[in-house]
């Protein structure tokens, strides 16, 4: 059995006095492939550290968070963005989108760098991994824009069955994480409406722990905890998940290959 966990901070400081052992206990429980999303340069460092440690499993992608486009420093971020997509050295644009908890006030240069990046992502021929919180009607209006020759990921799915249907229909597939697990993280109860094939699996670690770790550190190895919810709720085999999931993040991330 192969999981892959399409979306995972490895580089957070959260996991700085542990990281290689819990990157180890990840892989000794099936979790073979790790997806990195950036944030903004203050993160680059560390990121490439553990693109360094960790050269096989770990593919990076490169894009400025919502949270991090700032009126004064945005046009700078973006640049080193586009810089570092000119390497090649990346295997989707992301994290990128609209977040609306932290700040509102920057709502029109998020949509902006948003739209921005999508558009390198079909430059460069990247999927992208999309970050929506308090915001899928803004998210989608950008969307929307870019209707056609769109890939990537929804990631920390949490919408509705209608945001559902209307990500797939944009091209894009769900990132399902440890909210899945959560009591009242009310996607589990339309789920099993959205065939399988649309959904990837994801920790998002440090944060969201599932069940039963919730509001402790999130790690990698998780990653078998959601499978293990979806397992129930499609009434499958733990192993059918991992393989239609991994089959689904490769097929994203066409440009990784896993052994
Ligand atoms: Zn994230």
């Amino acid at each position: 059995m192969i999981l892959i966990d399409t979306h995972t901070h490895l580089y957070s400081e959260e996991f700085k006095n542990d990281r290689d052992e819990m990157i180890q206990r990840a892989l000794d429980q099936n979790v073979k492939q790790f997806f990195v999303p950036a944030i903004d340069t203050t993160y680059f460092e560390a990121m490439m550290n553990v693109k360094k440690r960790f050269p096989e499993v770990v593919h990076l992608m490169m894009g400025l968070h919502p949270c991090s486009v700032k009126p004064e420093s945005y046009q700078t971020e973006l640049d080193f963005v586009l810089n570092e997509l000119q390497t090649g050295n990346y295997v989707a644009v992301g994290e990128i989108g609209v977040d609306l908890f932290w700040d509102k006030s920057t709502l029109e240069i998020q949509q902006e760098a948003f739209q921005k990046q999508i558009q390198w992502s079909k430059q460069f021929n990247l999927p992208i991994n999309i970050h929506c919180r308090d915001a899928f009607a803004e998210t989608f209006e950008v969307l929307e824009k870019e209707r056609g020759n769109l890939s990537g990921i929804f990631h920390c799915f949490t919408g509705t069955i209608d945001d559902a249907h209307q990500a797939i229909d944009l091209g894009l597939k769900l990132g399902i994480g440890g909210v899945v697990t959560f009591k009242n993280g009310k996607i589990d109860q339309f789920l099993n409406e959205i065939p399988l094939e649309h959904l990837v699996l994801e920790t998002d670690s440090p944060y969201l722990a599932p069940a039963p770790y919730r509001g402790k550190r999130n790690e990698s190895s998780y990653v078998n905890l959601v499978a293990q919810k979806l397992a129930e709720v499609y009434k499958l085999s733990v192993e059918e998940i991992a393989q239609q999931t991994t089959n689904n993040a490769l097929e994203v991330f066409k440009k990784s290959v896993i052994s």
